[in-house]
């Protein structure tokens, strides 16, 4: 029912995933959007705050990076606007390296990732890559941090898979998350999926069943 395709979407052309860059920096803005848009994905760029939130409360991004520090609004006050009227799409933030506060502060507005300043374009495309399964022959765009959590599941599928254990192969192990995170990201990505693929084992972790359809 649930197959990994180990294809990468928006390199294959055949499924467009959409993104938006909100830098301020017109150097760093246009760097990124070139890199992006060369490794075959669709982008929308924004050069505040204001006007970044906008795009990302009216148009569906699969993915979006945000800089912290922007004028008119800056990017935490954007994310929190966004989670707060349900606005689910995953968020790479932009932090400042020396400006540890800064990402404990971003997963608390609910970002799902971070890349640190200054970085290597190559960073970003890394983080921001987007997986695909197909379910029942139907494509699902996922983040590369849900594809991965989704193939750890697979690849151990028939056993119960705790959250620490998922914290644990998500993260850098210098960075201690709060293992509800987890909860969100398998919430996401039942969503896409649509089907109950994933059981939760209360108080233990989640369960992918192995197929059992043998036709
Ligand atoms: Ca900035």
């Amino acid at each position: 029912m649930l197959y990994p395709a180990p294809i990468w979407a928006g390199a294959d052309g055949k499924m467009d995933v959409r993104l938006l860059v909100i830098e301020d920096d017109p150097d760093l803005n246009r760097q990124l959007a070139t890199a992006l848009v060369d490794a075959g994905y669709v982008v929308d760029r924004a050069f505040d705050g204001e006007e970044g939130h906008y795009l990302g409360e009216t148009e569906p991004y699969d993915a979006v990076i945000l800089d912290i520090g922007l004028p008119k609004m800056d990017g935490l006050s954007v994310l929190e606007a966004w989670r707060r009227t349900g606005r689910a799409m995953p968020v790479l933030i932009l932090t400042a390296r020396d400006r540890w506060s800064d990402k404990v502060l971003g997963f608390d507005a609910g970002a799902d990732d971070y890349v640190a300043k200054p970085f290597h374009l190559e960073e970003v495309l890394a983080r921001i890559r987007t997986g695909r399964v197909t379910v029942d022959g139907n494509p699902v765009k996922l983040t590369s941090h849900e594809y991965r959590l989704l193939s750890y599941l697979m690849h151990h599928s028939g056993r119960v898979v705790s959250r620490t254990e998922l914290v644990e192969h998500l993260y850098d192990q210098d960075f201690d998350r709060d293992s509800n995170t987890i909860e969100v990201f398998v919430g996401r990505i039942r969503k896409k999926l649509g089907v109950e693929a994933i059981q939760t084992v209360r108080g233990l972790g989640y369960l992918l069943s192995p197929p059992t359809d043998a036709r």
